[in-house]
């Protein structure tokens, strides 16, 4: 049977995390995108509602027909893009530790990275270097050690525009152990706050998503046991000798590892679009020119109709994406990337609709639409630039090695 019908729970989830985004995230969206700081008393709501929190990342997870996280991320960016981030950055570190930590390690680390309803913690997730941009293979500057004698791991390196950068209570990092294999084994490292030798820099200022902090992590000699090697030393070497193997391969095994999270980021996407879109709809039928409802007029209209087709096509193509991720459907044309690629399109295009319906108050920052357009151009660069996934749905379906 086929069917496209949300089951009773994904709309109890989507009801809870839209009332959370309507009553706290919404009216608080201004204010720390002034301020440009992450919004703590948020995130402290948050957890106190449930909705931050190892537990409850672990249900959207654990919905086998993988929806439950686009659903949940959708409502939140709805609410604000850069609330939305500060909740939601905690979970790109969570997603690698769940993906490939071991049982034990999952259990030690996850909770450690949201806190709890006292205290709330933040994670990062660090695998872009400087230079690289997201061109994986030219990740490999940042370098692991394994030393036998004392069962320790010792980092060096730079990690760039790391999300909760210098805020984070456990950094996920990525690290080459065999510099001959380039970036092709990047082997991903636990590390707690506080451990010396980890430090960050002054956090960036941004053009959006401002309330979610940004900074560079630096490692200098950062020294961690080897238990917080994710996945144990055997996944390693069983790494390191199929990459020996298959030498000459384009990276694809790294690509399609974060492409697995492109259906989530694409769910924000769409949630900032939709916003807009909403904001546009509702402004459209009320705001009365010459004599009539603005949106009476056709080009208006047409407008809004467009809007609300590519905002709904993306969406599919991020259930699809995120279904197959969760039932073991292989992605063979790039269907996350493709989910990314639209959804990152729609976003900017429909934020942009939106500021032009409004007209001068699309251009004021009383309004909201402004902030959801500058929030909408991340998704175009952040965790791949445009090109990325591009690239990756032209070598699923081309069958080369397109450079
Ligand atoms: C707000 C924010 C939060 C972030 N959070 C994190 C985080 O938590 N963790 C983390 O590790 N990183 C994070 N990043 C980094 C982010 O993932 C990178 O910025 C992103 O991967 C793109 O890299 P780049 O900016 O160096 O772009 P580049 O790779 O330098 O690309 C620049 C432009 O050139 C284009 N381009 C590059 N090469 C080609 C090509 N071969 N063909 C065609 N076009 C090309 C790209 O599409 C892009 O438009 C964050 C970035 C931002 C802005």
């Amino acid at each position: 049977m086929f069917s496209l019908d949300l089951s009773e729970e994904h709309h109890d989830l989507r009801d809870w995390v839209h009332g959370f985004a309507t009553d706290v995230i919404r009216p608080a969206a201004a204010e720390w995108d002034e301020r440009e700081k992450t919004p703590w008393p948020i995130l402290q709501e948050a957890a106190k509602a449930g909705l931050y929190g190892s537990e409850t990342m672990a249900g959207l997870w654990g919905d086998e027909t993988g929806l439950s996280l686009p659903i949940a991320h959708e409502e939140l960016f709805w609410g604000d893009g850069g609330i939305g981030m500060a909740i939601f950055g905690a979970t790109l570190a969570v997603k690698w530790i769940l993906a490939a930590g071991t049982a034990d390690q999952i259990a030690e680390w996850t909770p450690q990275c949201y806190g709890d309803a006292n205290e709330p913690r933040v994670a990062a997730f660090c695998p872009s270097e400087p230079h690289a941009g997201w061109d994986v293979s030219a990740m490999h500057h940042t370098r692991a050690v394994y030393h036998e004698a004392s069962d320790e791991w010792v980092l060096t390196g730079e990690k760039t525009w790391v999300t909760n950068g210098g805020i984070a209570h456990v950094y996920v990092v990525q690290a080459v152990v065999d510099p001959s294999l380039g970036s092709r084994v990047q082997a991903t490292f636990v590390i707690p706050a506080g451990t010396r030798g980890l430090q960050a820099g002054s956090p960036h200022r941004k053009h959006g998503l401002r309330a979610a902090n940004t900074a560079d992590v630096f490692l200098d000699d950062v020294r961690i046991p080897g238990a917080n090697l994710l996945g144990g030393p055997e996944s390693l070497v069983e790494q390191l000798v199929r990459a020996r193997e298959e030498r000459g391969r384009y990276g694809q095994d790294a690509m399609r590892a974060f492409e697995l999270c492109w259906p989530v980021v694409a769910a924000q996407a769409v949630g900032i679009a939709r916003a807009a879109y909403e904001y546009a709809l509702d402004y459209a039928k009320h705001r009365v020119v010459c004599g009539r409802p603005f949106i009476e007029n056709q080009s208006i209209a047409f407008t809004l109709a467009d809007m609300k087709t590519e905002i709904d096509a993306a969406r599919l193509l991020v259930w699809r994406a995120a279904w197959m991720d969760k039932t073991g459907e292989k992605f063979t044309a790039g269907e996350g990337s493709m989910a990314k690629l639209k959804a990152g399109r729609v976003a900017v295009w429909a934020t942009e609709r939106a500021m032009q319906i409004l007209g001068e108050a699309g251009y004021s920052r009383e309004y909201p639409v402004e902030r959801m357009h500058r929030d909408a151009k991340i998704y175009g660069i952040v965790e791949g630039a445009e090109h990325i996934p591009q690239l990756v749905i032209a070598r699923a379906v081309s069958g080369l090695p397109i450079k």
